[in-house]
């Protein structure tokens, strides 16, 4: 176990919400609550302030509704998100080479890899050590705010386990460290699931062997836990109990992929038989990814055509997911490219670029809105269509816009998407550098407005 605590975690505080409440001054210091907005959305972060109300993750849309019904309520920008992740991403690794990206908003981070390391061997006692990670940390976070505006806590140990726990205590916008030789004092008093590992399930089990906090997890022993919860589980949750943690910081998680194949017996011609197996194929694959608790952003579709010649097609998505109704579709959409006269002997489906995304997944939310508004737009357009014959009056094409979209109109330049309905838009022209601006109702049609890209949260100097 480490003797100086050099294992940072950072956790950017409501980060959806943040960079929302940044994007839009109207909106700062007010709730907001963004997720998936349709009959089954479920919210993906709420600010602070919409947090006092009781709102929290994963919560269905429809109760944070009721709890706070004067929130704004936002669909996700992930482009936005993206961006401003990559921005902290790049600070940390100004820290250190040994980043380990959880989610877009949190990261493991070994500072005895990076540039402060020597420092931080040569402190001769375990204060000065613990001075100089302070200050580190201190630095970091007015580094983060200086190029986003964003905040975020940060913890300090001498191990990810510990360094997790000091950041929950730290949030928000705050910083703790746990001196190394604490670590069984800390947990002692914390409920058993504040330990990585330890899900609802597992929990169930404890708590009717009678053991409830780590103090009587660490005092049950080995033989006990693992009698429990079997040899592998039980021993790592026994060390977890007494602090001991020596998982290191590992980098670029981003490299693997899960994957599935199966070889048949009797080459496949059938276009729907085809589709059938790859749909099969797509469902074992993302029961696979999940069982390692992680999401893709990449799927790949592999075909070995009757001749052996083999090729692969994938597709890059916006964002991570582990949604088995995206990584179908997706599959699906891969194999229609493919020319399979002749047969087809093997077929597989992958999916690469993972992340470890435990964040509620907006991004299938999105996708399946989009594809529920679509389908209703098409409607829509039925509908209007008859309309016309009937009155004569000719609609202009229905556009979609969504509450927290970036657009720009031609007279009044950028803002965004306040709410739409009956044919009509508001949008709030205000940007991250101007003051609260004003609000203007336009014709979902008008053609001077436009969809555009997400402002960067600081205007670069020049
Ligand atoms: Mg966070």
């Amino acid at each position: 176990m480490r003797t100086v605590p050099s294992i940072i975690h950072l956790d950017m505080d409501a980060f959806f919400a943040a960079v929302e409440q940044a994007s839009k001054p109207s909106l700062r210091g007010k709730p907001v609550i963004v997720g998936g907005l349709g009959g089954r959305g479920v919210v993906s972060t709420a600010s602070y302030e919409a947090r006092k109300f009781g709102v929290h993750s994963a919560m269905p849309m429809a109760q944070a509704r009721r709890l706070c019904p004067n929130a704004a309520f936002l669909t996700g920008r992930f482009a936005a998100y993206r961006a401003n992740s990559e921005i902290v991403m790049g600070l940390l690794r100004e820290r250190s080479p040994l980043v380990e990206p959880l989610s877009l908003d949190e990261a493991f981070v070994d500072l005895e890899a990076g540039p402060y390391g020597p420092a931080l061997a040569a402190a001769t006692t375990p204060a000065e050590a613990a001075q100089l990670v302070l200050a580190l940390a201190e630095d970091l976070r007015a580094d983060i705010v200086e190029h986003t505006g964003l905040t975020a806590s940060v913890g300090a140990a001498g191990s990810k386990l510990m360094a997790k726990i000091a950041s929950e205590r730290a949030k928000p916008d705050g910083l703790v460290l746990i001196e190394p030789g604490s670590e069984r004092a800390v947990l002692a008093p914390m409920p058993v699931r504040a330990l990585p590992g330890i899900g609802p399930a597992t929990e169930q089990a404890l708590r009717r062997a009678g053991l409830a906090t780590v103090a009587d997890l660490a005092e049950a022993g080995y033989g006990e836990l693992v009698a429990l919860l079997g040899k592998a589980h039980g021993a790592g949750v026994f060390q977890m109990s007494l602090g001991w943690d020596e998982r290191p910081v590992v980098p670029d998680r981003d490299a693997k992929s899960v994957s599935v194949e199966d070889t048949f017996e009797v080459d496949l011609a059938d276009r729907d038989r085809i589709t059938r197996e790859v749909e099969l194929l797509a469902a074992r694959c993302v029961r696979r990814l999940r069982a390692t608790g992680r999401s893709g952003r990449t799927v790949v579709l592999k075909v070995r055509r009757f001749d052996f010649s083999t090729l692969t097609r994938s597709e890059t998505l916006r964002g991570p997911t582990d949604d088995e109704e995206v990584i179908t579709a997706t599959a699906r959409r891969l194999a229609a490219q493919v020319d399979v006269t002749g047969g087809v002997r093997l077929l597989g489906v992958g999916v690469a670029q993972l992340a470890d995304f435990t964040q509620e997944d907006l991004f299938a939310q999105l996708e399946r809105e989009e594809k529920e508004a679509r389908e209703a737009g098409e409607q829509a357009v039925e509908q209007d269509v008859v309309v016309e014959e009937e009155a004569a009056v000719a609609e202009p094409a229905a556009r979609r816009w969504w509450p927290g979209q970036d657009v720009t109109h031609r007279e009044f330049g950028p803002g965004w998407v306040q709410g739409s309905g009956v044919g009509r838009v508001t949008v709030r022209f205000e940007t991250p550098y101007s003051g609260v601006g004003k609000v203007r109702t336009f014709a979902v049609g008008d053609e001077e407005l436009e969809p555009s890209e997400a402002l960067p949260l600081r205007a670069a100097a020049g």
